[in-house]
Parts: structure tokens; sequence; C-alpha cells
């Protein structure tokens, strides 16, 4: 019996967020909006999404020793996550500055901070906490040798769920652990070396071909396509009136995740994932739109 549904090894942000009618140039200032203060990256987002749904969560990151990484910390706290593998310090935490326009199209400058700091090290003395969980899951906002170093040391029967988000190629050991990748079609393109066509189930076999047990292709409202070597599925999305799709794709890796430690067969997990991602679309913001178990339940559609 695992300690931990899902363990979430990845990023915290704190985002912070202003309206501008224009973008200034070089040497510019402009007025925008009064600031908002929201908690993200995409290691927190999944774990917030995780333990929302009702999973036991742990999250593994670092933050800084000041008052962004305080409220990241509380925000993980509230939604119910173990942050006892959250380690403090080295660096400020990660920000990202992020400006909107009136046509709601985002700027964002991304400072990695203390996420950057995250280092194969600190994976190597959280051991109990890999061996504590059913599931771990992981993203790319972290140094790529950290993600490895947790591929490298997953205890026998501990599944991994990579989202390799922000895309690049991958090593082909990191590759081999995934079971399953989750990519949307812009992760498989970089993934997949650029070299993606026909239709989404062509690119997942291009994928699976690289070494994954397993593949899920998002595609937005399309829903998604899971793959193995069994062959490919797709799984329908819920119809929904779309508002904000921001962390839809944390929502999807981390309700999948969660699913699959639970005994739930990849199809199977991805169908309910869907119906999670759906639910998020429909509120603005990433943590504060995802959604409880009760209301994935009483999704209509
Ligand atoms: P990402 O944010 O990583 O690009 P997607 O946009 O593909 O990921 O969203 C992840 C999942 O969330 C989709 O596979 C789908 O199940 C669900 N989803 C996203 N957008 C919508 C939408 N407009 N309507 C219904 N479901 C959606």
């Amino acid at each position: 019996m695992y300690d931990y549904d899902l363990l979430v090894v990845g990023s915290a942000n704190a985002d912070l967020v202003v309206g501008v009618e224009r973008r200034p140039g070089a040497g510019e200032t402009v007025l925008g909006s009064d600031l908002a203060l929201h908690p993200g990256g995409k290691g927190a987002n999944q774990a917030v999404a995780a333990a929302r749904l009702g999973a036991r969560t742990a999250l593994l990151a670092r933050v800084g020793d000041d008052a962004h990484g305080r409220l990241l910390l509380d925000s993980q706290r509230d939604a119910g996550v173990d942050t006892v593998g959250v380690l403090v310090g080295g660096a400020p935490t990660g920000v990202a500055l992020i400006t909107v326009d009136p046509s709601g199209d985002n700027s964002i400058v991304v400072s990695p901070g203390a996420n950057g700091r995250l280092g194969p090290e600190d994976i190597r003395s959280a051991l109990s906490l890999l061996h504590a969980s059913s599931v771990v899951s992981a993203q790319l906002e972290i140094p790529l040798e950290t993600v490895v170093e947790v591929a490298r040391n997953l205890p026998d029967g501990t599944r991994f769920v990579l989202n390799p988000s922000p895309p690049r190629p991958l090593p082909d050991e990191l590759l081999a652990a995934c079971d399953p990748l989750i990519v949307n079609e812009h992760e498989a393109r970089v993934i997949a070396g650029g070299d993606l066509t026909g239709s989404p189930e062509d690119w997942a076999r291009a994928l699976l071909a690289l070494g994954p047990r397993s593949v899920v292709v998002t595609l937005g409202a399309e829903g998604a396509l899971v793959a193995s070597a069994e062959g490919s599925v797709r799984v329908p999305s819920v119809k929904v009136e779309a508002v904000d799709t921001t962390g839809a794709g944390d929502a999807f890796t981390a309700a999948l995740a969660w699913k699959l430690g639970t005994g739930a067969e990849l199809a199977e997990a991805a169908a309910y994932a869907a119906r999670v991602g759906a639910a998020a679309v429909t509120k603005a913001g990433a943590q504060v739109s995802f959604p409880t178990a009760e209301e994935v339940a009483s999704l209509r559609g």
C-alpha cells in the first residue's frame, strides 16, 4: 500500500499578471491594470489538480525563502497536497511575468529561479518519497537532468507519467520510462524532431517508435488519443463552453496519472481525464478552475 497516489516532481511559480492596452516598446513605459498574483507552474498545478479530485498527493519542488514561496506552499496545503518534499531556498521563487492585451493574448517572461536549482541530488535525497508513491509525474519546467534522475530511480512497480512541456528532444532512457508520454500537437512535433505528418494516429506511432511504453496525444476540444503497442483509441471530449483553457493540460495529466494509480486502464483513465480537462476550461484561471470529483461527476456530456 502506497502513502501517495501521486507524487508530482516539477515547478512552482508565482504568476504575476497585468492587463495592458498595448505592450511597451524598448525604453518605453506603459501603465497597466492592478496586479493579479496567482500560484502556478506546471508541477504545482498538477499537484493541486490531483488533490482536488481526492488523490493523496505529494509535491517535490523547490521554492525560494520569500513571500512567493510561502504563497505557493499555502496554496498547496490548502488544496490538501503534502508539501514535505518542497525544498526552500537556493534562489528566489520562480516567477512568470505575464501581460495580457485586450484581445486576450499573453506575453510571458519566466524567471525559473528556484525551479532551476532543483537538481539530481535533490531527487537522490528524496528516494523515500518515490518509494511511497504509486505514480510519479513530471514536466520540463525543471532541469532535464533532474527529470532523468527521477526516471533512473523509479522503484519497481511505480509508474512514470511525463508531460514534456516546454518541449525539447528527450534522451532515450527518459523516453523508455514514460507510461505514458502525454503531449499536445506542438509538443509531439518537437519531441518527434519536427517529423510529423498525417493524422494524430500517425503522430502517436512515430512517438511510440522513440521508445515510450504508451503515448497520449491531447487534442483540445477534440479530446485525446491513447496509443500503445496494442493499437490506438480516440477518447472523445465533453462539449462545454470554453472560458479559459489555461491549465487544462495540467488538469488532464494529473487526473490521468491518478486514475492509472488506482488501477484503471489507459483509455479509461484518459476518458476520465478528458472530463476533468473539460471542467477546467469552463472557469477562468488555472488552479482555481480545477474541479472536485463531484464537479466532474455532475458535468453533463
Ligand atoms: P494543453 O493545454 O497541454 O495544450 P489541451 O488543450 O489539449 O492541452 O487540453 C487537454 C485536455 O483538456 C484535452 O485533451 C481535452 O480532453 C480537454 N479540453 C481542452 N480544451 C477543451 C475544450 N475546449 N472543450 C472540452 N475539453 C477540452
